[in-house]
């Protein structure tokens, strides 16, 4: 509830004072000197402080480092060039730990010699849309069995890495790779379990792989791995690293026995006058489907030169 003092309301400082200790925003004013000239209530109540407390410090003494250094450099811009920013901030507070996403607005206060004397900063507390947004995208992004990226976001990524194998010239390797004779396993143990084999594969895959490899779950039991920066040879040792680890595996749980799944893998790689991402696709499809139809447990390589599928191991 707002009160005043008063029986009505008259325009003045007093009525820009109510507003702004009112407003849903944090307000601040700094000097050229980056100390506290202003806070509004609701920035104040943020540091579990007073405005005259508030007023002379700098953002060093109420944010940690990472804070600290990322407004400062925001407030430079402002302060020595006059640009006015919009922008996501993630603060932290020093004195309670508190971690807050702001959409902070900056914009410089000149004097009548049009000199930049000050900042001012209007940041409204964007947290939980901020932390939803991060959640959706994530279920958005993945295949909630494994954990690994979905078909949708590999194709999209797929696109990115071709174009700048393209543009720089740079090695791109497709590993495909599907679990064999899996129906059987569904047939014998159950759907249930069934899952726990894909997601013995992915992880066993995935750690297997570098950083800044992509592994996707693009189907029931088949899974992709994009090796940037990787031959064709280097991928053809990665596919064999990675049935190896498979075909020694033995995994065991709620259930008589062990089970020991194959896989099957097919890999090709980017050759120049392939403009779209479906070209090699289409090429490690086919070099799986030869590993299927020549006995599986097995990797095929299609080099496209040879326009041929040839056998690995
Ligand atoms: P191949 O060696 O030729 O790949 O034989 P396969 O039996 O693995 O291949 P097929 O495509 O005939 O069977 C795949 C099976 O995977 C059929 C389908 O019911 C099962 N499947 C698809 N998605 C899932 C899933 O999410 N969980 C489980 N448990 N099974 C799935
Ligand atoms: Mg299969
Ligand atoms: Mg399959």
């Amino acid at each position: 509830m707002i009160i005043i003092e008063k029986d009505k309301l008259e325009v003045g400082l007093e009525l820009s004072q109510l507003v702004l200790n009112h407003m849903g925003a944090y307000v601040s004013v700094k000097g050229r000197d980056k100390k506290y000239l202003y806070a509004n209530k609701k920035l104040t109540a943020l540091f579990k402080s007073s405005f005259d407390s508030i007023v002379g410090l700098t953002d060093s003494e109420l944010f940690d480092f990472s804070t600290y250094a990322d407004v400062i450099e925001s407030d430079e811009r402002v302060l020595n060039f006059g640009d006015c920013i919009e922008k996501k901030e993630i603060n932290i507070i020093k004195l309670t730990g508190e971690k807050t996403v702001y959409l902070s607005s900056k914009q410089p206060i000149y004097n009548i010699h049009q000199e930049i004397v000050g900042v001012l900063c209007v940041s409204t507390d964007i947290t939980e849309s901020h932390y939803l947004q991060e959640k959706l995208e994530i279920e958005a992004t993945t295949d909630p069995l494994t954990g690994l990226f979905n078909r949708r976001i590999f194709f999209k990524l797929a696109d990115q890495f071709l174009s700048e194998s393209i543009r720089h010239n740079r090695y791109l390797s497709l590993i495909m790779l599907d679990i064999d004779l899996f129906k059987g396993i569904n047939d014998e143990y159950g759907h249930l379990i069934g899952d726990q084999v894909i997601q013995f594969v992915a992880s066993k895959a995935k750690s297997l792989l570098r950083k800044e490899d992509i592994i996707a779950r693009v189907g029931g039991e088949e899974y992709v791995v994009l090796l940037p920066n990787t031959h064709s040879k280097s991928a053809e040792l990665i596919a064999e690293k990675i049935r190896i680890s498979i075909d020694s595996s033995y995994i065991t749980g709620d259930w008589s026995g062990g089970i020991q799944p194959k896989i099957s893998l097919g890999v090709s790689s980017y050759t120049e006058g392939d403009s779209d991402f479906f070209e090699i696709y289409s090429r490690s499809d086919k070099a799986l489907y030869k590993a299927k139809s020549t006995g599986r447990n097995k990797i095929c390589m299609h080099e496209k030169i040879h326009d041929a599928v040839s056998d690995s191991v």
